[in-house]
């Protein structure tokens, strides 16, 4: 909520809450260039922020494994005809200026890049003998620039296939898989020999021959999608797409994994093995399992396409990482190179799309990692993106104490749902492979909006000690939830914590096993009265019951002048409640208008349950608001969500921004105090597109309460490289951010 004067008298009524103006006009030495309202509200606002965790302790950094001391990777990503025509010393010039601190160099699997004796490892046809993978390696050394042996286990070629038919993954009628777009390549199949005795061949070759810090292979495992073969192996597992093939295909995944970074370590006990891990919310292989042995989070989320279209999607994939590494390496592939539908691999893309894309990374919490696709033409065709990165890459080495993250400022879980991100088709009105994109987008959007402070919590990740940080938990249609994962979040609420879920959530056991009753059923005090019930023609209503009534839910704030609001797409009927806030009018004929009125105006269907329970609160929406709101832009949606998230938080905050313009915020303790990251994402290319150009924002003010004892040193901007003016009175710290170009960061140094 962004407040004004309006809101906050209004606030500070109805909780009781406020302190007297005159005082709090007093109560705070006055900041510089603020009307005296604000000053109030600032003040006001405060008082209903939590305060900071105690500090963390501090972290000896020669104890730190290597990769945590990154702040800076760069890649050229080969290609064939680099070995013919690349400057080596110009490529590790470049990523030397820039100041990466660690470089990709392509081994790959697919063609060598040096004299590879490995059978069915093809040289380049413009290889030539030539040690390519060795002089780079060589020239990034000489420079001080750690190096990743970067490799390709997914495809080979006719010759691998005619000696091992085995290797390939088939269709379903036993013909081989092959590239989409050179069929010369057939796909290798994950569970056959092929990554048993091909890779560790490569890996060991690459290990007997040079001095490669850490193994890096692209192509797998796969991002956001499962695969599906038919070949001998896969014949026996389960039907691709099911839970149980996404257990053996995590089982295989993990045993390869640990196995590569066993084999990684035969020559440098600090080396290791990674892959990607994109896809953010709906990644392929599962993150609380590879969380726990992954050195590197490798978020292969280059950039914005037509069918992900929104710009937060790079931070989104940094509050996955977040949750799942815990302060371990993450880093975010940012393409300098044009990504989309319609992409063009060796040129550059908009300078300000890519600046974004970085700014994200760091604000999430990753390392930024630029990457443009091939050194022949990034050095003479196009050399656009090269100053791109290396400013960015320089202003943030001037920062890197403030813009590494030690750990999150949020009050916000929202369970991700891995598996229903991955295996949950939709409901049986719309079965749609994007049904929980949009729900996600729906969510992210609304909690943007709101200046929330969140994290994301994976679904195998329940534990009261991760889920006492939060004031409450958000279930955004998690449709799959097994008995444990239920009973953990009655634990939460049972120890005081809210909840606030929608639609389908728990209506799935984690085999997709459709339940008779919601798994939260008692915790949510709902009952089904039926399977979902979509829209054809005009979608359901929500209808405020009593809506003159003194004893207005605030979940109902600020619905004046009507009975009723949007509904959602979609919903679950469900039982009588005692005394509902909103009731479902049900959906009828939109088109002819002749007949667009409802044949039954009142029913008894609450829309949304509320409850209360000690300091806990439970709010269940029947229907798929947040994905609604995604399709829609609907504001009755915005504001019930809003109005739904505040009441179950009891309106409290960790950390207030206010301003105009839509940004988002990420908050974090860092080692001299705390960063404060506004994204500026006000731009009529937020939503589609990339961006041309910024459209700065004024000023936002910043209010947070700081742990016993810990007094601000200084606040300065670290885009605009200028000390803030602030103050703090007792423990509750404000000032205020003057501009926001396309992004700032106010970094807080405390004693
Ligand atoms: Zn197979």
């Amino acid at each position: 909520m962004t407040l004004n004067r309006r809101t906050f008298l209004k606030t500070g009524l109805s909780t009781g809450a406020a302190i007297p103006l005159t005082s709090a006009l007093h109560a705070l030495e006055p900041v510089p260039g603020l009307r005296a309202e604000e000053q109030v509200i600032a003040t006001v606002a405060g008082q209903k922020l939590g305060t900071l965790p105690q500090r963390m302790k501090p972290v000896d950094a020669a104890a730190m494994p290597w990769q945590q001391k990154l702040r800076r990777i760069g890649q050229n990503n080969m290609t064939e005809h680099d070995p013919a025509v690349m400057d080596v010393n110009a490529w590790a010039d470049y990523w030397h200026s820039a100041g990466a601190d660690i470089v990709f160099v392509s081994v790959t699997g697919i063609l060598a890049f040096y004299p590879s004796k490995v059978k069915f490892h093809r040289h380049g046809k413009f290889l030539n003998g030539r040690d390519f993978f060795g002089e780079c390696v060589a020239a990034a050394k000489k420079r001080g620039m750690r190096v990743v042996a970067r490799m390709s286990p997914d495809l080979n070629w006719g010759d691998a296939l005619e000696a091992h038919p085995e290797w390939a993954m088939r269709h379903k009628d036993g013909s081989v898989q092959f590239s989409g777009e050179d069929s010369r390549l057939f796909k290798t199949c994950m569970f056959s020999s092929y990554m048993d005795d091909y890779v560790p061949a490569v890996m060991r070759e690459i290990n007997s021959l040079y001095d490669v810090d850490c193994f890096y292979t692209n192509g797998w495992p796969p991002i956001g999608t499962l695969p599906e073969c038919h070949c001998a192996i896969c014949s026996k597992l389960p039907a691709s797409g099911t839970p149980a093939y996404w257990r053996v295909f995590n089982d295989r995944v993990l045993d390869l994994w640990t196995r590569y970074d066993g084999i990684a370590k035969e020559k440098k006990a600090d080396a290791f093995y990674f892959a990607n891990l994109g896809g953010n919310v709906r990644c392929a292989a599962n993150l609380d399992r590879l969380g726990k042995v992954a050195a590197w989070f490798q978020a292969d989320n280059q950039g914005r396409t037509y069918t992900e279209p929104a710009i937060w999607g790079c931070s989104l994939q940094g509050r996955v990482c977040n949750a799942i590494m815990e302060g371990k390496f993450s880093a975010n592939v940012t393409a300098a190179y044009s990504t989309g539908v319609v992409g063009w691999r060796n040129a550059s893309k908009n300078p300000a799309e890519a600046d974004m894309w970085l700014n994200e990374t760091l604000a999430s919490g990753m390392v930024p990692y630029y990457h443009f696709v091939g050194s022949e033409a990034g050095f003479s065709e196009d050399r656009r993106w090269q100053p791109v990165g290396r400013d960015y890459f320089r202003w943030s080495e001037k920062h890197d104490a403030h813009l590494t993250t030690r750990r999150s400022i949020a009050n916000i879980g929202v369970i991700m749902g891995q598996s229903t991100q991955l295996l949950y088709p939709g409901p049986a009105t719309v079965r749609a492979r994007g049904y929980m994109d949009e729900t996600t987008q729906g969510i992210y959007d609304a909690l943007l909006r709101g200046r929330f402070a969140f994290d994301f919590v994976h679904e195998d990740r329940l534990e009261p000690e991760r889920l006492s940080k939060y004031r409450a938990l958000l279930l955004p249609n998690v449709a799959m939830l097994s008995d444990r994962q239920c009973q953990q979040i009655k634990d939460y609420v049972r120890s005081g914590g809210s909840v606030m879920a929608s639609f389908e959530t728990s209506l799935y056991d984690e085999n997709l096993n459709r339940r008779a009753e919601f798994g939260l059923a008692d915790l949510l005090g709902i009952s089904k009265a039926g399977d979902a019930i979509g829209t054809n023609g005009n979608a359901y209503y929500a209808r405020i019951e009593h809506p003159e009534a003194a004893d207005r839910h605030p979940i109902l704030e600020g619905f004046q002048d009507t009975n009723w609001i949007a509904g959602a797409q979609n919903r679950i009927p469900l039982k009588p409640v005692e005394r509902p806030v909103l009731t479902v009018v049900p959906g009828f004929v939109r088109y002819p208008p002749e007949l667009a009125y409802p044949a039954a105006s009142h029913t008894d269907q609450p829309a949304i349950v509320l409850r209360e329970s000690g300091s806990s609160r439970i709010a269940y929406l029947a229907g798929d608001v947040e994905r609604t709101f995604w399709l829609t832009g609907h504001g009755d949606l915005l504001r019930l969500l809003h109005n739904t998230i505040r009441w179950v938080t009891h309106d409290e905050r960790m950390i207030q921004v206010d301003g105009d313009g839509l940004i988002e915020m990420l908050a974090w303790e860092t080692a001299p105090g705390y960063a404060v990251h506004l994204l500026n994402y006000t731009n009529p290319d937020a939503h589609h597109g990339w961006l041309q150009s910024t459209f700065p924002l004024g000023p936002q003010t910043v209010t947070m309460r700081l742990p016993a004892g810990v007094k601000a040193k200084s606040v300065e901007v670290l885009k605009a490289e200028q000390k803030v003016p602030f103050q703090q009175q007792a423990d509750l710290l404000h000032f205020t951010v003057r501009r926001v170009e396309d992004y700032e960061v106010a970094a807080i140094t405390v004693a």
